[in-house]
């Protein structure tokens, strides 16, 4: 039986859809099996052909991207309603994504820096007509609606689309592994103490040993092992972009423990080592995390 899916596409790079085109002649493996119904990436489809479906008439829907804006919050309902199962497709949408660092100051300050600071600026005013409303901070979707798989991934690899797919279409449940990028890295790790960090483009790297090892901020052995190790392997330190493995709460707070146990250094020179320290440890999901939720109770109370 030809499934229906449904892609859609919330406030994103629109990079996960990119992976998926990725796919190539691979495509040709899923695409026979599918019936797409609603893709406004790739054909004009509009939201009221979404909107009219029936109630759980769509087998499989993805959702790419986070809700920054009111329209993006009703897409995201809409989605929920017309699908059976729903699929948190990319780290902005399991977790907030990189827009999720926005999440550290309040909307109105956010909105100041985009279109009155910003460099770039010619017209310097904040616009007011044919605005869907900004969401007031971004949050995590499966905060807003329930989703029967996530999958993560700054974007998932090809690969992991189309393994999460063949599963979908042939009933088999798709579970995260509980493994991370140092278990599928070729690089040897002897968990050395670290005196210096080093920024990715300083010094010389041993290809053969691990970054970290090394003093370059490599995140694998807190982050899920699902891209293969995909980073190190070509000498890039790993930022944590699929975020950790189940069972971790708070991915930054695990890093951040993780390296006060290996890092020889003092506050001062930490420090120094990370000028833009949630950037670095919550790349993709500052907005899970601990912190952006006591600074969301925090605001809230603020307007009571
Ligand atoms: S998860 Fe990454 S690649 Fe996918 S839409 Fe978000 S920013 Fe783009
Ligand atoms: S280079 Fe990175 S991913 Fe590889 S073993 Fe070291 S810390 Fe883990
Ligand atoms: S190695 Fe790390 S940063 Fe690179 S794709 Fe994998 S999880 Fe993302």
């Amino acid at each position: 039986m030809v499934k229906r899916i449904a892609l859609a596409q919330l406030s994103s790079c629109w990079g996960c859809d990119q992976s998926l085109v990725d796919l190539h002649l691979r495509l040709l493996d899923v695409l026979p099996q599918l019936e797409i119904v609603y893709w406004p990436a790739v054909v004009d489809y509009k939201l009221a052909d979404l909107e009219s479906m029936p109630k759980d008439s769509i087998h499989f829907g993805f959702v790419e991207g986070s809700c920054r804006t009111k329209e993006d919050e009703h897409l995201l309902k809409v989605m929920r309603e017309k699908s059976k199962v729903l699929v948190a497709w990319g780290s902005c949408s399991a977790y907030g994504g990189v827009q999720g660092l926005g999440n550290q100051w309040d909307l109105e300050d956010l909105l100041e820096r985009k279109f009155l600071l910003a460099d770039t600026i010619t017209d310097s005013r904040i616009p007011t007509e044919n605005l869907p409303g900004f969401t007031e901070q971004i949050v995590p979707n499966p905060s807003i609606v329930p989703f029967e798989v996530i999958l993560p991934g700054c974007p998932p690899t090809p690969d992991n689309t189309a393994e999460a797919l063949t599963a979908l279409i042939t009933g088999k449940p798709y579970d995260l592994p509980n493994k991370t990028v140092c278990d599928q890295c070729p690089k040897e790790r002897k968990e050395k103490n670290i005196k210096q960090f080093h920024r990715a483009h300083e010094g010389h790297i041993d290809p053969n040993l691990c970054l970290l090892d090394q003093g370059y901020l490599c995140l694998g052995f807190a982050t899920i092992g699902l891209c293969g190790a995909q980073c190190p392997t070509v000498n890039t330190p790993c930022k944590g972009c699929f975020g950790p493995p189940p069972g971790i709460a708070d991915h930054g707070a695990k890093i951040i423990s993780a390296l006060g146990a290996i890092a020889d250094m003092t506050p001062e020179q930490l420090e120094k080592s990370f000028p833009d320290p949630l950037g670095s440890f919550y790349f993709t999901d500052y907005a899970a995390s601990y912190l952006s939720k006591i600074r969301q109770k925090q605001r809230s109370e603020k307007k009571k």
